[in-house]
């Protein structure tokens, strides 16, 4: 039988490390939902579609000039047959998908994308904003990672090279829009367990949940 583990959180809180470890050591596949989100922004801005146009976006959710490939690494897009992960990587692509990812249309029109992820009789492991409350709330186990916003900095601008105070000003902006939305804002879900990564290392996280998880599996 397959099951559904989410795990939600703030920008660089470290969702996909923890959940790339955990898709290994449990063999379930992992899927992260904010590229679909980066994927859609970064497409909408190649093709010049009007950012405040939800209609025209919803659209834009169902061309076939994008995919989104799910691989035990990370999720990458793919755009008119070229693999643009590591262009959909960067902050200016995340604030802009924030953006967008407010209307209820674009939301709508990413949920089943993201929810046929889940293959029967194999499980996932989705991470995000909203796994746990809207996508998945029936999911099995729920965790919420989270860490003090200068830590977060840290890392993001360690793994992309960047100023860590810039880095820092756009991440509590999008953290401030993703929380205030009408629809789905990123919240801690019932039952989930949080996990304060602040002054963890990646196993020590990867471990805490792994646990958690066991038990929610008995
Ligand atoms: O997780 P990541 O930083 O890649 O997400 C980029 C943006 O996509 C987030 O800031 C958020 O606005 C949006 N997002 C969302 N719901 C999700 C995942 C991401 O609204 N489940």
């Amino acid at each position: 039988m397959g099951y559904v583990i989410t795990i939600d959180g703030p920008a660089a809180s470290g969702k996909s490390s923890v959940s790339r470890e955990l898709s290994k050591k449990l063999g379930v596949p992992w899927v992260s939902t904010g590229a679909f989100y980066r994927g859609l922004a970064y497409v909408a801005q190649q093709l010049k579609t009007d950012l405040d146009n939800p209609v025209a976006l919803s659209e834009l959710c169902f061309s076939s000039f994008w995919k989104i490939v799910l691989t035990s690494e990370n999720t990458q897009v793919w755009f008119e047959g070229k693999n643009v992960t590591d262009k959909t990587s960067h902050e200016d692509v995340g604030n802009i998908a924030s953006k967008i990812s407010h209307f209820p249309e674009v939301r709508q029109s990413l949920l089943d994308h993201q929810r046929n992820c889940a293959v029967e009789n194999i499980g996932l492991i989705a991470e995000g904003r909203d796994c746990g409350t809207v996508v998945f709330p029936r999911a099995e186990a729920k965790i919420y990672l989270t860490a003090r916003s200068a830590d977060r900095a840290t890392r993001r601008a360690q793994e992309l090279g960047l100023d860590k105070s810039v880095l820092e000003a756009q991440q509590k902006q999008r953290d401030i829009q993703d929380s205030t939305r009408k629809v789905a804002p990123m919240q801690v879900p019932d039952e989930a367990l949080v996990i304060d990564t602040s002054e963890l290392s990646l196993d020590d996280v990867v471990g805490k949940a792994y646990q958690f998880i066991q038990q929610k599996l008995k």
